[in-house]
């Protein structure tokens, strides 16, 4: 896949393009004999400019959800276009529903700004150009003049705002949506509801596009609509699972750890892996499998686990949800943690029991099945 580039940073959010974009402007040049019949070249020119203009409201759209989200204390990661859009990477929400409404909401506030900001100038340029009503205006839209740029702006973004207040995923009016039922049904309860909403609406969209106005683009966004909505909701399935779950539950004993008196050579006894170094079933360091490796490899077996482990590492306490976990994991880049209770060792939790737990809370279509074959299996081996 191509990646995107940074090409600005605003107020320290970094703004990024897919290089996608670059199809948009070659197809208005290569298609300039149709957007420019009968108009030439300004025409083309014109088309170039707008695409741009409006791809400067989304951009705008964008920076509304990040720069709402970076005041409610949200790390927003970056800002980023490609053709078929925006999205604001933001660090995913403490499940506080008021500020997830606030973050979904500022995106369309943002564009309600620049069409209030653009109204007067259209209004303005209609009555240079003897405007008498609002049919005229409409009749400018996409009519290569300055009045023509302001009208077709200002429908852009009343387009933006609409359609991105559909009350379905993955929208921001579904979001707005799930954050007002959630404090009545509940999270998880709330976004399934937002997703049926959102379903029931895609299709009758896919029906409406493909029966009525047979339009192939609008079929596949009900297509898209349809899938996003669902790995929303596995999604969120699968956190307030890992929510739930308490890290005490997945940590492996693994032998109660090595002790740092131990000859380093010990350690492989099982298989080169992290080791959490235990002392009076204290955990007293953790003993990386890269450190322990590169170490065996150089001095021989001489040394013992006290010389080459990391020395107060860190540790998670038992009741500690698999979620938070997992995040801190990732922030500290940590291939396993030790766990422990009320500052006793009671086990290990490693990447690869995270991909278990992941795979035993993910809902997978598959598993009724293998399940009823291994079942068959199983009954042939006895018979
Ligand atoms: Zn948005």
């Amino acid at each position: 896949m191509m990646k995107s580039l940074t090409v600005a940073r605003v107020h320290d959010i970094d703004v990024r393009l897919h290089p996608t974009i670059a199809l948009v402007f070659l197809w208005v040049v290569i298609d300039w004999r149709r957007l420019g019949a009968g108009q030439g070249a300004a025409a083309v020119i014109f088309t170039l400019v707008l695409v741009l203009l409006v791809f400067g409201c989304v951009l705008i759209h964008e920076l509304g959800h990040a720069f709402m989200a970076r005041q409610l204390g949200v790390r927003v990661h970056d800002v980023s276009l490609s053709a078929v859009g925006g999205v604001a990477r933001i660090e995913q929400l403490p499940g506080d529903s008021r500020a997830e409404m606030l973050i979904a909401l500022a995106g369309p506030a943002a564009n309600l700004a620049v069409a209030t900001a653009l109204t007067p100038l259209v209004l303005l340029a209609g009555v240079v150009s003897g405007f008498a009503s609002l049919e005229d205006y409409a009749l400018t839209v996409f009519n290569p003049s300055l009045v023509g740029l302001f009208t077709t702006l200002l429908y852009a973004n009343v387009l933006i705002i609409l359609f991105n207040m559909l009350p379905a995923f993955p929208m921001d009016g579904g979001r707005v949506f799930r954050a007002a039922l959630s404090p009545v049904v509940g999270r998880d309860a709330a976004t399934r509801i937002a997703v049926i909403v959102g379903e029931v609406f895609a299709t009758a969209l896919l029906v409406f596009s493909l029966v009525v106005i047979q339009s192939i683009i609008l079929a596949l966004l009900a297509l898209f609509i349809m899938v996003v909505a669902y790995a929303e909701d596995r999604a969120v399935r699968v956190e307030s699972a890992m929510r739930r779950l308490r890290v005490g539950q997945f940590a492996l004993w693994d032998m109660g750890g090595i002790a740092p008196g131990q000859p380093l050579a010990n350690a492989l006894r099982g298989g080169p892996r992290d080791i959490a170094v235990t002392q009076d079933g204290r955990v007293v360091g953790m003993l990386w499998r890269n450190s322990l490796l590169a170490e065996l490899g150089k001095t021989g077996a001489g040394r013992m686990v006290a010389d080459v482990m990391e020395r107060s590492p860190r540790t998670v306490d038992i009741d500690m949800p698999i979620y938070e976990v997992q995040r801190l994991m990732i922030e500290e880049e940590l291939a396993a943690v030790p766990v422990t209770e009320d500052g006793t060792y009671r086990g290990v939790f490693t990447r690869d029991r995270f991909l278990h737990v992941y795979r035993q809370v993910t809902p997978d279509p598959w598993r009724m099945v293998r399940e009823v074959v291994d079942q068959r299996r199983l009954e042939r081996m006895r018979v």
